[in-house]
């Protein structure tokens, strides 16, 4: 099974793909974690990279493809991809490598949460997690990357008929029920 999982910062994208991969044995393809990671290291790479993360602005498409492409070398049964595409260039981008390996997309799954709901999910994660990009700065260019960006590319996978809208508002294990009986 090969799934996207899309939604609004905060939506709780990454719990529910986590949850999603230990289900179906796929492989949670979470590239702000990848990047996160990266810039961790203290690599040269990495520290451009914790530059950019800070800021909430997208990471360059080169950077994504080449962390996009490692991580899907070896799938296995399948993947989960979390975090990507966030916009029309990157979701082409996709489809054209899949299709080159004769893979697709089976899956979109869209977590719907409204923009009050998400603002209030990551004040809340500030203060837990002390990720760099969770300053209202950041946040507010997050979302509105997303509300500009990501948005428009759910419209393509709604007319393929890929597309599960979920509502991300209740607790993580109504959720996750919702996700699974609508796969
Ligand atoms: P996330 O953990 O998905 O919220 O991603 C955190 C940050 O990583 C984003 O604000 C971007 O700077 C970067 N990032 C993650 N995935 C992508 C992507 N597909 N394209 C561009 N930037 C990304």
């Amino acid at each position: 099974m090969k799934i996207i999982i899309l939604g609004p910062q905060g939506s709780g994208k990454g719990t529910q793909a986590k949850l999603l991969a230990e289900k179906f044995g796929l492989k949670h393809i979470s590239t702000g974690e990848l990047l996160r990671a990266e810039a961790e290291s203290g690599s040269e790479k990495g520290k451009i990279i914790s530059e950019i993360l800070k800021t909430g602005q997208l990471m360059p498409f080169e950077t994504v493809v080449s962390v996009l492409e490692s991580a899907l070398a070896s799938t296995g049964s399948g993947f989960i991809l979390d975090g990507t595409p966030r916009d029309l260039k990157q979701a082409e981008y996709l489809d054209w490598f899949l299709k080159e390996k004769n893979l697709s997309i089976d899956k979109v799954i869209l977590l719907d949460i409204p923009k009050e709901e998400s603002l209030k999910r990551l004040a809340k994660r500030a203060e837990i997690e002390h990720r760099t990009d969770d300053t209202p700065e950041a946040i507010s260019e997050r979302l509105e990357i997303y509300e500009n960006s990501t948005l428009p590319i759910i419209e393509s996978y709604r007319s393929q008929g890929k597309l599960l809208v979920i509502d991300g508002t209740p607790d993580i294990q109504t959720i996750f029920l919702d996700i699974v009986n609508k796969l």
